[in-house]
């Protein structure tokens, strides 16, 4: 992966009719900041970390999106990752730019306390660069409500003010919204939803395998389940579980959340620990012969090596990026209907949006509005995207990147100046 576009990105920029400006511009992050995180261990010794946040592209609005702690971030895959926020942003008509972050660490070696003094040292380094109208935060792998109320509690300590907008995903005490930590798998449901109803197709009918039981994935299984549909797997990085005749993902989730302990901000159990399912070697989920798989764990889940043993007939992709662009183009070859990332995991910055909006007017919205929007949105997102894609008889992904970029594109030309050289 580069600084400059993907071969998705290039595509839609091939293929548009767009100006010269705002294809340059889309084709480079704007900012790429490195840091160098210092935290005190517990014995005494003084540790850096590695970090970065990219802000791609900002002129729809400020910077939106996560921070993720994990062994494997790098700038590149922040800077890929900022892009996919650009995108999805501006799918889903925010008035927010596209952003992401990361720490190098494995954050479930350091104690709670040396994982506070991390997420605080973070916000220290950024300060000057983020706020509410500048860049904000959010949680992503490894990171939550927790870790957003910490970093929330460090900016405001800086900048001697209450500022509730800087930071989403916060507690609901800290000012976070209801209906933030359902709302990625809900939203997930909602375009899983339209594809079942535009293929005439009932939920009972439908089969699921989630790979990925954590806060988006698990949200969305136990949803889905509630809406009919059947999910027959469900994995995590300790293991996978299978039931032919379907499983109920609730008390699933409630015993990895036993896990979680009171002093603990990651949980030590795997959905495997439940007794009443048949064990599957995790990656064998993939394979499965059911009708929709959805990829709710980390990118490259499906790649050229392994998207040969696909079986699905719909991919539905939870996380971002879960399927490299080589075999995102085999699947497309082979009819298999991949509901793209951009649109499919938008509800969380979606209710993002919201508690942003609440954190700048100081209202607060009960669950059900928050829920009434997100469904609202999504009533109008989505069934633009199938219709777009139907119209250009492109993938779902072209269609979204069309619909992102053809926005972004009209705000870089209605900021003016290139139309006083054209003669
Ligand atoms: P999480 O850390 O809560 O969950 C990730 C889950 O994936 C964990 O249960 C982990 O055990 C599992 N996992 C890791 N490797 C696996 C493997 N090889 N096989 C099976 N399971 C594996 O993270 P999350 O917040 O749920 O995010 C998951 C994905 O969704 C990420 O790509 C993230 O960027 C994306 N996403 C999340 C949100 C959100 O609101 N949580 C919003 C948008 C996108």
């Amino acid at each position: 992966m580069s600084e400059q576009s993907t071969p998705i990105l290039d595509r839609a920029l091939g293929r548009l009719d767009l100006s010269d400006d705002a294809r340059k511009m889309l084709q480079h992050a704007h900012k790429r900041i490195q840091m160098s995180v210092p935290i005190r261990r517990d014995d005494g010794t003084l540790e850096v970390f590695l970090a970065w946040r990219v802000q791609y592209n900002t002129v729809l609005g400020p910077a939106k999106g996560g921070v993720r702690f994990h062994p494997g971030v790098t700038l590149e895959e922040a800077t890929e990752l900022a892009r996919w926020m650009t995108i999805k942003c501006a799918l889903m008509d925010l008035p927010f730019g596209g952003g992401k972050g990361g720490i190098q660490v494995d954050p479930k070696s350091l104690s709670r306390q040396e994982l506070e003094r991390l997420s605080r040292s973070f916000v220290r380094e950024l300060h000057n660069l983020m706020g509410p109208d500048t860049d904000i935060p959010a949680p992503d792998v490894n990171t939550n409500p927790r870790i957003m109320g910490w970093m929330a509690d460090e900016y405001d300590q800086i900048a001697r003010a209450r500022t509730p907008a800087a930071i989403t995903g916060k507690p609901l005490a800290l000012g976070g919204s209801e209906g933030r930590v359902a709302a990625t798998g809900q939203a997930a449901l909602y375009v899983l939803q339209e594809w079942a109803k535009r293929s005439d197709k009932k939920p009972k009918d439908i089969t699921v395998a989630v790979q990925g039981f954590g806060n988006a994935g698990a949200h969305f299984a136990m949803l889905a389940h509630k809406a009919g549909f059947k999910i027959v797997a469900v994995s995590d990085s300790g293991g996978a579980i299978y039931a032919k005749e379907g499983l109920d993902p609730e008390p699933i989730h409630t015993e990895k959340e036993k896990g979680k302990g009171l002093d603990k901000v990651y949980s030590d159990t795997s959905v495997r620990d439940g007794k009443d399912h048949q064990e599957l070697e995790t990656n064998k989920l993939l394979a499965l012969d059911v009708d929709v798989l959805a990829l709710a764990a980390l990118q490259d889940a499906v790649t050229v090596d392994n998207v040969g043993d696909i079986q699905a007939g719909v991919i539905l992709e939870i996380a971002n990026g879960p399927v490299s662009p080589d075999a995102d183009d085999t699947l497309y070859g082979r009819g298999v209907t991949v509901l793209p990332d951009v649109l499919v995991n938008a509800g969380g910055v979606t209710v993002s949006y919201y508690e942003w909006i609440q954190g700048r007017t100081g209202d607060r919205w009960s669950a059900e509005e928050v829920h009434d929007r997100l469904k609202a949105r999504f009533d109008r997102i989505a069934p633009q995207c199938f219709d777009r894609a139907e119209k250009d008889g492109s993938s779902m992904r072209d269609a979204a990147y069309a619909i992102a970029v053809e926005r972004i594109s009209a705000a870089i030309e209605s900021r003016g100046d290139s139309c006083y050289f054209k003669g």
